[in-house]
């Protein structure tokens, strides 16, 4: 089996990598394990920004080396928090919640867009990079307390539910990051 680094030190995103890439001969180890430092994220884009980590961690590991970035993108916040969605948070999502529906009631403007930039680079410096996107829209109030993040409060197209509520289930299926690995498996595969 080919050992893959993922620089990331979520469990849950670790998981879901490890349960994509094991059944295409991939070995995940994590940033985590080896004890790597993760870079600043100094980039202006999701995809800058993944590609900072997954080259940092090939760089100090020797291994390919998969990151990923991500966030919610609000119409009415004129595309934020975008890159900033963990630093705009700050921890208080029940705060954050508050704040998001305010500016969208107040321009009755509901469209939001969560995104995922996977950057997959080799020892060499070779990378590739997948973008994925799910489309959907701001709750009214949040609902559900599944999931992580902004979940509570992001209805997607075609549901009526927040994906706190919908869960796993349906989330593994359309989510950003599910559309990012999807393109990023079938690469992989040739
Ligand atoms: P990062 O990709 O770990 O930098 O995550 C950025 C932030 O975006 C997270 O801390 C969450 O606030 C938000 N985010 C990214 N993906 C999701 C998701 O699937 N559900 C809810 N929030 C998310």
């Amino acid at each position: 089996m080919q050992r893959i680094l993922v620089a990331t030190h979520n469990k849950g995103k670790l998981a879901e990598f490890a349960g994509l890439l094991g059944p295409l001969g991939y070995a995940v180890v994590s940033a985590g394990e080896l004890g790597l430092a993760e870079p600043e994220e100094t980039g202006t884009s999701f995809a800058e920004n993944a590609k900072l980590k997954a080259r940092a961690a090939a760089l100090a590991s020797g291994l390919p080396a998969l990151a990923d970035d991500s966030g919610l993108c609000v119409a009415a916040l004129g595309g934020g928090p975008g890159i900033y969605s963990a630093r705009y948070a700050g921890g208080d999502y029940a705060a954050a919640f508050q704040k998001i529906i305010a500016v969208c009631a107040e321009k009755d403007e509901w469209r939001a867009r969560f995104v995922c930039a996977l950057c997959y680079t080799q020892p060499d410096g070779e990378t590739a990079t997948y973008i994925g996107q799910a489309d959907g829209v701001i709750a009214k109030a949040p609902e559900g307390v599944g999931g992580f993040g902004y979940d509570p409060i992001f209805v997607p197209v075609g549901y009526e539910q927040s994906y706190a509520v919908l869960g796993a289930a349906v989330k593994d299926k359309i989510s950003h990051r599910a559309r990012a690995l999807a393109q990023m498996a079938s690469a992989l595969r040739g």
